[in-house]
């Protein structure tokens, strides 16, 4: 395909990050194009509860959150191992909203603002010489003068590119698996559970429609010794928590199969890669377990708008924008990040998980400063 358009923004991947960023940049009348190699509406791998800090930018950018009928969660209950369990409110609380949908309203929301949105169209790499960008495409090459990879946790690109989070030897921050059911089940309608089993831990929340969300994070080894079987992985690992073990053997799956996603890590990455500004989680990954990715990932498509905005009108230059952009997200994420990292470390130790939660019974303050070390404010 020959589009011999400079646009002013191309953004690598349609997730939360690259969809939000494009409705704002487009919507100030700049020529934005976006990749997206999977066809919307599609399903991904997502606890699907996002903290009500994102609720009043959503709504900016034209989602109508009540209408989609989303579901509002206000407690927050966990388990150990063994079953024992706490309960407690949640400091601001959140929402429930699948991804398949939220996606898909973003995407129209976009469309309507002007994006050029080319769906299952995989960008293969994005080259940058003489102020411009050139982006490779399985549908051609375009040009671009600002260009934004939005394309989650791990992609060819990182391959392509030998990012070091991509090099790094296996630690406890890298290798984990997630996997996704939407089930019907008789549950509490504003209540997120997070029951920890053998190195892993599972979410359950509603999202809409009377569906919800049942999502879990494990490493690879236990699917590994489940002879890489995941049903089987769930009879036995999971399921030696017996909160799961009753859900997996009551819920009605409204899908067989699972969504399924591999190799997530944890691990730091870099803001900007030749002059690619980094959003969302190709920019750093905060454990599922604080249910806050999607938030930081909406955050930042708004720290990044800014900047790139001041870029195309030039007042500031492009090192300019790289540095404030560097410098405001740390300033909102870095200390969030430390701690969902310290975090996950900690629960992959199957001991302290326990103690953790036995302190939480007696101690809610401790979960409560946890909540809100790994949260931020409204945006
Ligand atoms: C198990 C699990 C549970 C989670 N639960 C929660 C939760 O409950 N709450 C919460 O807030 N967060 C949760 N998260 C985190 C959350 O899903 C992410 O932080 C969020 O989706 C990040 O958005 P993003 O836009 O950066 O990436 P994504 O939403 O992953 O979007 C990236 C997009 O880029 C596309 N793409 C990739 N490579 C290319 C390419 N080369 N060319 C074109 N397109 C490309 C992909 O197809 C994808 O659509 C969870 C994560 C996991 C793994």
């Amino acid at each position: 395909m020959q589009d011999d358009t400079t646009y002013e923004l191309a953004i690598v991947g349609g997730g939360l990050a690259g969809l939000a960023l494009s409705i704002q940049i487009a919507g100030e009348g700049y020529k934005v194009i976006l990749f997206e190699k999977e066809q919307y509406p599609f399903h991904r791998v997502c606890g699907e509860y996002i903290s009500l800090e994102s609720w009043g930018f959503l709504q900016r950018l034209g989602v109508d959150l009540e209408s989609l009928n989303v579901s509002h969660i206000k407690r927050l209950r966990v388990s150990a191992l063994n079953g024992r369990l706490f309960e407690q409110e949640l400091p601001l609380g959140g929402f429930g909203i699948s991804r398949y949908k939220l996606d898909h309203t973003l995407v129209q929301i976009a469309k309507r603002s002007g994006v050029r949105v080319y769906e299952q169209t995989r960008v293969n790499d994005i080259q940058f010489s003489e102020g411009n960008f050139n982006i490779e495409s399985s549908k051609g090459n375009f040009k671009a003068r600002v260009a934004a990879g939005c394309y989650g946790k791990r992609s060819n690109l990182d391959v392509k590119w030998k990012r070091p989070f991509i090099v790094a030897k296996k630690n406890k921050l890298n290798n984990y698996i997630g996997i996704k059911y939407h089930i019907r089940y008789n549950f509490p309608n504003d209540l997120i559970a997070l029951h920890n089993f053998k190195k892993g831990y599972c979410g359950i929340s509603k999202v809409e429609d009377d569906q919800y969300c049942i999502c879990y994070l494990t490493t690879a080894d236990n699917l590994q010794s489940s002879t890489n079987d995941i049903k089987n992985m769930e009879q036995t690992i999971l399921s030696a928590n017996p909160h799961l073990k009753k859900i997996f053997n009551e819920c009605e799956k409204i899908r067989e199969d699972p969504v399924i996603i591999s190799q997530i890590s944890f691990d730091k990455k870099e803001l900007i890669e030749d002059h690619v500004l980094m959003i969302g989680d190709a920019a750093g990954m905060i454990t599922p377990l604080c249910g806050n990715g999607m938030s930081m990932a909406l955050h930042a498509s708004k720290i990044a708008a800014e900047e790139i905005r001041k870029f195309l009108n030039r007042t500031n230059s492009r090192e300019l924008m790289e540095q404030n952009y560097s410098a405001d997200w740390n300033k909102s994420f870095q200390s969030r990040m430390r701690a969902g990292r310290m975090l996950q470390r900690l629960l992959s130790n199957d001991g302290l998980t326990t103690l953790l939660i036995t302190l939480g019974r007696f101690f809610p303050v401790l979960i409560r400063t946890l909540i809100k070390k790994t949260h931020g404010n409204p945006f």
